[in-house]
């Protein structure tokens, strides 16, 4: 699952993210709102945690924009004590849920593990399943039957996306994307390197699920 953060207070914004990092989630932050609308509006992400007061542009109209561009991505708002009208504001702007400063880290976790289960439409979203085969993304544990392995984090990302968009076509650029971010110096190779070591735990485990190189355009998960 990939996150955004978007908080003008420096310390902590890195404390989210390494908060949420250690959770085993990809996360990317900006400081500012006119960076974090841009990033916000790349469309990658599975959450984003977005602060009210910020330079450039402010969250509630960061929020609005993302409605207007009909993108839906559950947005968990950040309100400084005392600002009931900012929360307001920020459910009727389409805001998924809010936190007040200062908050609990548990507290943030479990709303981010709530919005992320939403988002997938999937039962629960640290495991996913194809076939007989799945994936732990909490623990980087990949089953098929009585065998397991264990994934590197980029291995275990790339396969989540190949399994929620199993039997479509991702092309490598919509895979880089997802996995490095938009403006990242990750290459078609990186994609092709990661997808051949996956190849070979998934034959390890003697799993049902195989990825299939779809010649010129990208790759299809699909059940043996
Ligand atoms: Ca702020």
């Amino acid at each position: 699952m990939r996150i955004l953060v978007i908080e003008d207070e420096v310390r902590l914004c890195e404390a989210l993210v390494q908060l949420l990092r250690k959770q085993n989630y990809t996360v990317d932050s900006d400081n500012d709102g006119e960076a974090g609308l841009d990033d916000a509006l790349s469309g990658i992400y599975d959450v984003i945690i977005l602060d009210v007061m910020l330079p450039k542009i402010d969250g509630i109209s960061i929020l609005k924009e993302l409605r207007r561009e009909n993108m839906n991505v559950p947005v968990i708002m950040l309100t400084a004590k005392g600002e009931i009208s900012d929360k307001v504001i920020g459910l009727d702007a389409g805001a998924d849920d809010y936190l007040t400063k200062p908050f609990n880290t548990e507290e943030l976790l479990a709303r981010v593990r709530a919005l992320g289960r939403r988002r997938g439409g999937i039962i629960e979203p640290s495991s996913l399943s194809c076939g007989k085969t799945s994936l732990d993304t909490q623990n980087l544990r990949l089953f098929c039957g009585a065998a397991e392995i264990t994934l590197t984090r980029k291995e275990c990302e790339l396969l989540e996306y190949l399994i929620i968009h199993k039997n479509i076509i991702s092309s490598k650029e919509q895979i880089i994307e997802k996995l490095w971010g938009f403006d990242s110096e990750a290459e078609a190779n990186h994609v092709e390197v990661y997808v051949s070591f996956l190849r070979k735990k998934l034959k390890r485990i003697k799993s049902d699920v195989k990825i299939t190189a779809v010649r010129g355009i990208g790759y299809k998960l699909e059940t043996v």
